[in-house]
Order: C-alpha cells, then sequence, then structure tokens
C-alpha cells in the first residue's frame, strides 16, 4: 500500500521578545493549533535593523523565552538570530531553515503590525514564496485605527490565526517595569521573577505610562 507522505509543517516566530509576553504566548499557542505545526520555532532577533532602540543582551532575552514558552508544546527556541553577527534579516532565517529541511512546508507567524511593515523588509517579495503568512489580529494602541491593510502585503499566500487581540506590548511592560507598576497577567511569574532579579527595564530613558 502507498504510504500519503506529509509535508512537515514548520512554523517560524521571530521578535525582539524584550520582555516576551502574554500576546506572545497567545499567539505561540494558537499558532501551533491552528495551523498543525510540528514544531514552532521561536527566533529572539538580534539587533533587529527595524527597531530603534538597544535591545536587551541577547542571552537575556533568550532566557526569558525560554521561560515563557517552555509549556508551550512544539516550541523549539532557535537561538541563531542572536548569535548571527551585524543586521538580521528574516528572509536568512527562512532560506537556513529551507536548507535544513528540505521539504518542509514553512510558516511565518506575525502580529498584523509587522505584516503591514512586511513590504519594507529585506526581500520582502521572496517571502511569500518561502512561507505561508500567518497574521494574527493585534489589538491597536488606538482604538480607533484602521484595521490591517492586507493589500500592502507582499503578493503570495497568507492566512488568518484567529486570536483575540491582546492589547499588551514589551514597551508597555518595559515602560511599567521603570514606573515601579505591576505587570502581573502581562508576563509569565516566571518571566516577572527574571526581570525582577536582573533590574531589566530600570533605566530612565525608557518611555513613561501616562495613567
Ligand atoms: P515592542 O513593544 O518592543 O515593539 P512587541 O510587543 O511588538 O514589542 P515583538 O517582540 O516586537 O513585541 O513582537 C514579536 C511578534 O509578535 C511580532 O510579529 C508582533 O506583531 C507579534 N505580537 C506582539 N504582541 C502581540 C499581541 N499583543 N498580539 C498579537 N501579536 C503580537
Amino acid at each position: 500500500m502507498a504510504v500519503k507522505s506529509v509535508r512537515r509543517r514548520v512554523g517560524i516566530f521571530g521578535g525582539a521578545f524584550d520582555p516576551p509576553h502574554s500576546g506572545h504566548v497567545a499567539l505561540a499557542q494558537a499558532a501551533v493549533a491552528q495551523l498543525r505545526l510540528d514544531e514552532l520555532r521561536i527566533l529572539p532577533t538580534g539587533q533587529a535593523w527595524h527597531k530603534a532602540r538597544v535591545l536587551t543582551e541577547g542571552h537575556q532575552r533568550v532566557a526569558m523565552a525560554e521561560l515563557a514558552f517552555g509549556d508551550v508544546p512544539r516550541v523549539i527556541l532557535d537561538t541563531r538570530e542572536v548569535r548571527r553577527p551585524g543586521p538580521t534579516y528574516t528572509i536568512d532565517t527562512l532560506r537556513e531553515v529551507q536548507r535544513e529541511q528540505p521539504g518542509a512546508q514553512l510558516l511565518l507567524v506575525i502580529g498584523a503590525d509587522q505584516a503591514e511593515a512586511l513590504h519594507t523588509w529585506q526581500d520582502a517579495r521572496e517571502i511569500p514564496r518561502i512561507a505561508i503568512l500567518s497574521i494574527a489580529a493585534r489589538a491597536r494602541p488606538v482604538s480607533d485605527a484602521p484595521p490591517a491593510d492586507i493589500s500592502r502585503l507582499p503578493p503570495g499566500f497568507y492566512q488568518p490565526i484567529d486570536l483575540p487581540p491582546f492589547s499588551v506590548s514589551s514597551t508597555e511592560i518595559r515602560a511599567r517595569v521603570a514606573a515601579g507598576q505591576p505587570i502581573e497577567g502581562l508576563v509569565t511569574p516566571a518571566v516577572a521573577r527574571y526581570i525582577a532579579e536582573h533590574s531589566l527595564y530600570q533605566r530612565t530613558n525608557v518611555p513613561r505610562l501616562d495613567e
């Protein structure tokens, strides 16, 4: 009897994860379940070219990602971008994983804000040729902001990930910590402990929260 070969489904979820928060974890869980992934590679970025500020050290963001995503099934923490010298581009990672796992179906997991900016990424038009774009809604900082404009995506195949909008962002968490405000519920308890033990986000140059 002929055995039907099934393509391995490999999710790629990159982010600064500075720090990883409950929106990231919810997105990872939804992606694994809805996209029927065999593995979800979590990739903390290097000093990403599109982030204006200097990120927390890579090894600390990796440690927090381990704590945040450790209980999500099928997750693999992939540290290649943190270790890569120079600017780090998603397209390079996709090409590498494609070489490592020939025949696998790659799925790039991103929030709607990143999806809208995708046309500005390195080799943007190449990305949908390598990976299915898998896009989750993201709550808007301004409630009457328009919905994600998918017409700006490079042409190719994309699919939505169903996720109730979580308004949390890493920016908000850094600001809360700097202002001495609680972050319970916004990050996992283990990540909150790590932030406290390593005195992260205490600097005075992070944006303030107006409350
Ligand atoms: P910052 O506030 O520092 O810009 P961030 O909260 O946007 O950080 P990133 O690490 O830049 O977090 O995000 C990694 C990925 O997770 C991106 O694709 C982003 O769109 C997505 N993402 C982040 N927060 C959410 C959220 N609350 N809901 C859905 N997707 C999210």
